[in-house]
């Protein structure tokens, strides 16, 4: 049985004090949940304060982003094991808006992933079509090649440990959410993939996260399916009322 992971994602959002307030109004909010796992991904400076507000609860952290490299010559970047060293337990990786505003190939998100695991974090790897791909028929096509890119070289073992998120770019921060048999269709084809790289066992493991658009109102319908395990959240997580309003809706 696959535990739901509801994530948000706070993107380049929010300062320091209300950072802190956010994390505060949901440790409070959500210090009775238990059936669901909870995570927070905020800015890159402010994981460490905003970490310092959750420890302890049942709100997991996160970073958006970090390098494959270890220290060294590489200006403004975040080693994977600065994560870990200020309480990181997942990172978000391969974000669409990564992939298509800075330019990251999967090649890079592979070894992101691979120094991810390595560093003992959750990765949480974004996968997703642009809506032109999905016009012209090539969904299944780009996302395969994402997978494939993205998880190169990584074993089974750590395979179970990762998670992936499928985003439909056409969905994110847009206000279009995929129907719920849209997103099925796809969770269903990459739990297949992994089945057929890794094994049934291995696929029956790993969870996939559904994102774009997910607020409390379609939340439930969409994490009914079968192969939907969570959700990435971005706009709705930057509110107590919304992400709770998410949590609740799939206790
Ligand atoms: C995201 O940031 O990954 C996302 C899905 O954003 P939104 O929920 O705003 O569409």
């Amino acid at each position: 049985m696959r535990r739901l992971l509801i994530a948000g994602n706070w993107k380049m959002n929010m300062k320091l004090e209300s950072a802190k307030e956010l994390a505060q109004g949901l440790k409070e909010a959500a210090k009775d949940v238990s059936e669901v796992d909870i995570a927070i991904c905020p800015p890159s400076l402010y994981v460490e304060p905003v970490g310092q507000v959750v420890a302890g609860s049942n709100i997991g952290l996160g970073a958006q982003n970090g390098y494959f490299e270890k220290a060294g010559a590489f200006t403004g970047e975040l080693e994977m094991a600065m994560l870990t060293d200020v309480g990181c337990q997942y990172v978000i990786l391969g974000h669409s808006e990564r992939r298509h505003i800075m330019g990251e190939s999967s090649e890079l998100v592979n070894q992101k992933v691979r120094a991810a695991l390595a560093a003992g974090l959750t990765p949480i790897v974004c996968v997703g079509e642009l809506l032109s791909e999905r016009e012209s028929g090539v969904t299944n096509d780009v996302n395969r090649r994402q997978f494939d890119g993205s998880f190169s070289g990584v074993s089974a073992e750590d395979m179970k440990k990762c998670v992936i998120a499928y985003e439909p770019v056409w969905a994110i921060g847009t206000g279009k959410v995929a129907t719920p048999e849209q997103a099925q269709e796809v969770h269903e084809f990459l739990r297949g993939l992994i089945a057929d790289r890794y094994g049934q066992e291995v696929a029956d493991v790993v969870r996939i996260q559904y994102g774009g658009s997910v607020k409390a109102g379609n939340a439930k319908e969409l994490l009914s399916k079968p192969d939907i395990d969570g959700a990435l959240v971005g706009g709705a997580s930057l509110k107590v009322d919304a992400f709770m309003g998410i949590i609740n809706a799939v206790r």
